[in-house]
C-alpha cells in the first residue's frame, strides 16, 4: 500500500525535525539548500545540533509528524480493507449462494493538513557551510553541525 502523505515545509524550504535522542526540535533544509551542496555525497546519519548525537536519516520524525502520518494511513487502510472485503464476498456468489455485503467500515476522517511556521534562525555550521539548520531563535551556542557533528559557536 502507497499513501502519499506530504509534510509541508516553511518557505525557506526546511523541514522541522525532532532529535530521537534528546527529543528537542529544529529544522534541516529539505534537498540539497544551495550549488555547493548538490555536489555533496548524500548522508546516511545526521547529527543532532543539540546533543551531537547522530541517526539515521529516517529516525526525525516530530511527534506532530508521525501523528498526522498515522492519521493520514488509516483511513486508506480502512479502505483497502473494505475493498478486499467486497473482493472477497464477490468471489463467494455462486448460482446457489447468494451472498452481498452491506454496508462499510466506518473511516475515520483525514487530518487537517499540517502547517509549518516560519519560526526559528537560519545557522550554517563553518565546517559544512552548505547544509544550513534552523533553530530557535533563544538556542544558545556552542551547537553541532549536522553534518560531522563538530560543534561550533555563533
Ligand atoms: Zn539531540
Ligand atoms: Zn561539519
Amino acid at each position: 500500500m502507497n499513501i502519499p502523505i506530504s509534510i509541508p515545509l516553511d518557505n525557506d524550504g526546511f523541514m522541522r525535525r525532532e532529535c530521537p535522542n534528546c527529543l528537542k526540535q529544529f529544522k534541516w533544509h529539505d534537498g540539497p539548500a544551495n550549488e555547493d551542496a548538490e555536489h555533496q555525497p548524500s548522508a546516511s546519519a545526521y547529527y543532532c545540533p543539540f546533543c551531537g548525537q547522530p541517526a539515521g536519516l529516517d529516525q526525525w520524525w516530530t511527534t506532530e509528524q508521525v501523528e498526522y502520518t498515522r492519521g493520514m494511513a488509516a483511513p486508506a487502510a480502512m479502505q483497502l480493507m473494505d475493498d478486499e472485503l467486497s473482493k472477497a464476498f464477490r468471489g463467494l456468489n455462486s448460482k446457489h449462494v447468494k451472498i452481498t455485503k452491506k454496508g462499510s467500515f466506518d473511516k475515520p476522517a483525514e487530518p487537517d493538513p499540517m502547517v509549518e511556521p516560519d519560526d526559528m534562525i537560519i545557522l550554517a555550521s563553518p565546517c559544512h557551510a552548505w547544509e544550513p539548520i534552523k533553530v530557535p531563535a533563544d538556542t544558545q551556542a556552542p551547537v553541532h553541525c549536522l553534518v560531522c557533528g563538530q560543534a561550533f559557536a555563533f
